[in-house]
C-alpha cells in the first residue's frame, strides 16, 4: 500500500533518507524506530506531502505520490494529483493541531462535508460513532481547549479516521502528553488497530506499544533502514550492535 523506491531527501548538504526502500503492505502496522535525526519524521511528512524527495518515488495505493502519468510519461506530480492520492492518508501529529474555534463535533465533520462532499446529516453519524470509539462521546459539544491534552489527542485520531484513509499515520502522538494521559490514547489505537484493517505507519518511542501492535518493526540509522523484522526479532534478539545500542538506552 506504501512503497518508496529509492527516496532520497536532502537538506543542503544533510542527507537525512539515502536511496530508501521500503514497503508497507495493506492493512499491516509498521512502526518506525531509531536514534534522533535518522529521518522517521522525514518519512511521514513526505506522505504528508509536507515535504518533496529529491529523488525516487513514492506509492500509496498503487498511484505515485511524488509523479503522475502524462502521455504515457512520469513527470513530477501536480497540486491537483496530490491532493486526490492524499486523500487516502490520515495523520495524528504530537501536538494535536485541532481546529481551536470549532466544537469536537464540527472538528469531526468540517472535513469530511467540505474536501469529501459528504452529507452533514452522515459525517455527523459517524462523528458519533468515532467519539464512541476514542471514548468521547460525552464530550461531544465541547471546545478542544476544555479537554484535556489525552482527550484532545483522541479527538484528533478519531477526525483522521473521520476521513476514512486507509493509512494512518501517527507522528509520536503520545510525547507531548503528561505520562499519566499516555496510555489512554495509546489504548484506543490498540483498539482501533484491532478492530479496523487500516493501515499504520507510527513513530514512537513507547517500545511496549510498538511491540503490541506492530507486524513489523523499521531500524532506522542515519537515513537506511539497519534492520527490520516482527518486533519480537528487533526487540529480542536484533543482528546490529546499534539496533542493542539505540534500545537499551530506550528501553
Ligand atoms: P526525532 O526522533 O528526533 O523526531 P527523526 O528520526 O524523526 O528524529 P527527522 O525529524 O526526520 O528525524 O530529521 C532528520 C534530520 O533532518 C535531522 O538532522 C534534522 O535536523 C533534519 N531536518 C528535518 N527537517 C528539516 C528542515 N525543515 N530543514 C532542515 N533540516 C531538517
Amino acid at each position: 500500500l506504501i512503497r518508496f523506491d529509492k527516496v532520497t531527501k536532502r537538506f543542503g548538504s544533510n542527507v537525512v533518507l539515502d536511496n530508501l526502500d521500503f514497503s508497507v503492505d495493506s492493512g499491516k502496522h509498521v512502526t518506525l524506530i531509531g536514534p534522533s535525526g535518522s529521518g522517521k519524521t522525514t518519512i511521514l511528512r513526505l506522505l504528508m506531502t509536507l515535504l518533496k524527495a529529491d529523488e525516487g518515488t513514492i506509492k500509496v495505493n498503487g498511484d505515485y505520490l511524488t509523479h503522475e502519468e502524462k502521455n504515457g510519461k512520469l513527470v513530477p506530480a501536480g497540486e491537483k494529483h496530490i491532493r486526490e492520492v492524499r486523500k487516502n492518508i490520515g495523520m495524528v501529529f504530537q501536538q494535536f493541531n485541532l481546529f481551536p474555534n470549532m466544537k469536537v463535533l464540527r472538528n469531526l465533520t468540517e472535513a469530511p462535508v467540505t474536501v469529501l462532499g459528504m452529507s452533514k446529516e452522515a459525517a455527523e453519524e459517524r462523528a458519533r460513532d468515532l467519539l464512541e470509539l476514542v471514548g468521547l462521546t460525552e464530550h461531544i459539544d465541547k471546545y478542544p481547549t476544555q479537554l484535556s491534552g489525552g482527550q484532545q489527542q483522541r479527538v484528533a485520531i478519531a477526525r483522521a479516521l473521520a476521513m476514512r484513509p486507509k493509512v494512518l499515520l501517527l507522528d509520536e502522538v503520545t510525547s507531548a502528553l503528561d505520562p499519566e494521559l499516555v496510555a489512554g490514547v495509546l489504548d484506543v489505537l490498540r483498539d482501533i488497530a484491532r478492530t479496523t484493517d487500516i493501515t499504520m505507519l507510527c513513530v514512537t518511542h513507547e517500545m511496549n506499544f510498538a511491540r503490541d501492535i506492530s507486524d513489523a518493526v523499521l531500524m532506522f540509522d542515519k537515513g537506511r533502514v539497519l534492520e527490520s523484522g516482527p518486533p519480537e526479532k528487533i526487540f529480542g534478539d536484533p543482528e546490529h550492535d546499534r539496533t542493542r545500542e539505540f534500545l537499551s538506552a530506550v528501553l
